[in-house]
């Protein structure tokens, strides 16, 4: 049931057992982290605020050092080493731009080795690449928050680094500024063949950018997966409405079927016993039915599609159903689930 999976690439960096727990904390920041990268690949640390992603990014640039585990960067312990001696590129949310260098001197940076021509060359094929041809000469301070994160990502990225670590890199641009940019972003990494590490909060950044998602809550991985794997299964309800929208449900399974307040239904996975389950909501129909015992109880319409609140009883059900559904709040229906509903931990 877990779907596509690409053909592994050699392992890049591999952390242990993580663990930073701050002097002033109550509970440890990062608790066990275990992850592998291969090379060239692209994965999101997702999680609320507060759940360790920036802590752990941290302690794999090291800026910050663990109390427990270790960090291999091609199968060389680097749990020790000082930032500069890794050979990892940063994208800080602060961008940390030099503010006496011009533009291009601030991505020819980390060109210095490179005759100057060519740095130069380099220089400018990147800004052209984040959009910023004709800035070259500017200083940071003569540019938008936007345009200094798109500059920090061109210095970084200039050099090819084989691990880039990123922390909210798209946070001060736009709506449509950050969906381009980092469509951009992901595309220069796999050009440059560099691996990444992306923090964000963002669901749909996440979905839109990574190859796998490492799912964080109170400092622990609670999943990793490929964004389907972990949309279409879910380990708790948790990760079932952090990564999506979900009505989580409850039943009582027999193998590969449970049976529910709306009838016996399909299981996506064997399970036994009492169990929560997460339905999405467009796996739920609702159709228009005077006799229906549930009522409309909201409805949002977002072009693409209509989101619509249910009373059933007790309970509010969220629904997705096409734009076309001609269906007022206050009318009853019945609600249908017609796919596999996932159980959950
Ligand atoms: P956000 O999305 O808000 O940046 P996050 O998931 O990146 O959150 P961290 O910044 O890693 O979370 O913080 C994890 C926990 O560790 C939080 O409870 C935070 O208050 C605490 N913490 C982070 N840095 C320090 C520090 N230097 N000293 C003490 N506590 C810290």
């Amino acid at each position: 049931p877990l779907g596509f999976r690409p053909a592994p690439k050699a392992l890049l960096l591999e952390i242990k057992r993580l663990r930073k727990h701050f002097a002033h904390g109550d509970a440890p920041a990062v608790e066990r982290v275990s992850l592998d990268l291969g090379e060239g690949e692209m994965l999101a640390l997702l999680g609320p605020s507060g759940c360790g992603k920036t802590t752990t990014l941290r302690m794999i640039g090291g800026f910050e050092t663990p109390d427990e585990g270790t960090i291999s960067l091609h199968g060389e312990d680097i749990t020790s080493l000082p930032p500069e001696a890794r050979g990892i590129g940063f994208v800080f949310q602060d961008y940390a731009l030099f503010p006496h260098l011009s533009v291009l001197d601030n991505v020819k940076f980390g060109l210095r080795k490179l005759p100057r021509a060519k740095a130069v060359a380099r220089a400018q094929e990147m800004l052209a690449l984040v959009g910023l041809s004709g800035l070259d000469a500017r200083k940071p301070h003569e540019l938008s928050g936007g345009q200094q994160q798109r500059v920090a990502l061109a210095r970084t990225l200039a050099v090819a680094p084989p691990l880039v670590l990123m922390d909210e890199p798209f946070s001060n641009l736009d709506a449509a500024m950050r969906v381009e940019t980092r469509q951009e972003v992901r595309k220069l990494l796999k050009a440059a063949g560099s691996a990444a590490i992306l923090v964000t909060h963002d669901q749909e950044e996440a979905m839109a950018v990574a190859d796998r998602i490492a799912v964080m809550e109170s400092g622990r991985v609670v999943q990793i997966g490929t964004p389907d794997e972990i949309y279409r299964n879910p380990v708790s309800a948790f990760v079932a409405s952090f990564l999506g929208r979900s009505n989580i449900l409850t039943g009582t399974a027999s193998g590969m079927q449970v049976q529910t307040e709306f009838g016996n239904l399909p299981l996506s996975r064997a399970a036994n016993g009492a169990v929560s389950l997460s339905v999405r909501p467009e796996q739920i129909m609702l159709e228009p039915d005077p006799d229906g015992t549930a009522s409309v109880v909201g409805r949002e319409f977002r072009g693409h599609d209509q989101l619509f609140w249910v009373q059933e009883g007790e309970r509010c059900m969220l629904v997705i159903s096409g734009a076309g559904a001609s269906i007022e709040v206050g009318s009853k229906v019945r609600l249908r689930i017609c796919d596999c509903v996932v159980p959950l931990a």
